[in-house]
């Protein structure tokens, strides 16, 4: 039987470190460097089987999910993400789990050089909670509340997509090519943080979007002090949900499903074509959906006309 200490020793001890980390797993505490000129950026996400992913997951795709929540908050923020601690509550110690989740999760890190430098393993249901730590220019970094009258909204990628192949999961619908597409959204988010570092300087406000476009714009609003108008017309929504889903369902999907892990932002006008062309740079899609208001409180317009909305983001006590 696996113990604790051959656990940590055989999965989460990373063989090397790279300068900035002074110490890493295996004393009390992990010492970092922080060099001049940045600021610490710190957030925690926790993952929870059967709240944030089916029990169906594979181990794989929950240790990649883990990172990827965390990575997603510093893409929102602009900062570079550096180091990050696993506290892991499992069942039981499973080798091959163990081995698959750690494939994931490590996969994902070294994509984006982010190492990790410690955490905490103990017995218990399905939980698991990353903290992340990031550097970020002392001169400035992204957060909600600066958006202006007049900025124009973007999101990142097609939200939505999440949302959908959670439902196909959910239902066990058989898998067709577009099933797939809408599933590796949901499994395997991309993490925007080379958008977010582009947008640093550039936009106005940015969040994450992971509880649904509608109610974390409403949250950027409130943030801010101001409202949006959403041009429904302009919201992308992908092919596969509308095959898979139909036209109708798939707007909602892409107004109200969570899980997406997509940029919203705001761009002052007079930045819009620098942005455009940084954007561009990062090779990641993002579309101007509306633009924000003085009147607080967030309507959805299609062609000039008000469309009633109902906000169903994801609320865990609602
Ligand atoms: P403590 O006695 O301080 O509670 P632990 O015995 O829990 O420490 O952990 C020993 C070392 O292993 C610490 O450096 C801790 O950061 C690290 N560690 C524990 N669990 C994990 C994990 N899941 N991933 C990475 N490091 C871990
Ligand atoms: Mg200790």
């Amino acid at each position: 039987m696996m113990g604790e200490f051959d656990l940590i020793k055989r999965y989460f001890t990373p063989a090397a470190y790279p300068s900035g980390v002074l110490l890493g797993v295996g004393d009390d505490a992990a010492v970092l460097d922080t060099p001049p000129g940045y600021r610490l950026v710190a957030a925690v996400d926790t993952i929870v089987e059967g709240v944030h992913f089916p029990k169906s997951s594979s181990a794989y795709d929950i240790g990649w999910r883990a990172l990827a929540v965390n990575l997603s908050d510093m893409a929102a923020m602009g900062a570079m993400p550096r180091w990050f601690t696993l506290s892991l509550c499992l069942p039981e110690a499973n080798d091959p789990w163990l081995k698959e989740f750690a494939r994931g999760l490590f996969d994902l890190a070294q994509a984006h050089q982010v190492q990790l430098v410690g955490g905490d393993t103990v017995k218990g249901p399905v939980n698991i909670s990353i903290q992340i730590l990031g550097l970020v220019e002392n001169d400035g970094w992204l957060c909600r509340s600066g958006a202006q009258p007049g900025d124009v909204l973007f999101v990142s990628g097609v939200p939505g997509e999440a949302a959908g192949g959670l439902q196909v999961m959910l239902q066990q619908l058989e898998l067709m090519p577009a099933h797939d597409v809408l599933q590796k959204h949901f499994l395997r988010p991309e993490p925007r943080v080379v958008l977010g570092r582009a947008l640093r300087t550039l936009a106005s406000a940015a969040m994450d979007v992971s509880d649904g476009v509608l109610t974390d714009l409403h949250k950027l609003c409130v943030a801010s002090g101001y409202g949006a108008d959403l041009h429904l017309e302009c919201l992308p929504v992908s092919a596969e949900l509308q095959a898979v889903f139909g036209t109708t369902q798939a707007e909602q999907l892409a107004l109200n499903g969570g899980d997406d892990y997509e940029l919203l932002f705001t761009v002052p006008r007079e930045r819009l074509s620098q942005t455009e062309a940084a954007m561009a740079g990062t090779g990641v899609k993002c579309t101007p959906i509306g633009v924000m208001t003085r009147d607080m409180g967030v309507r959805c317009l299609r062609h000039g006309v008000v469309v009633p909305q109902t906000v169903q983001g994801y609320d865990h006590f609602r």
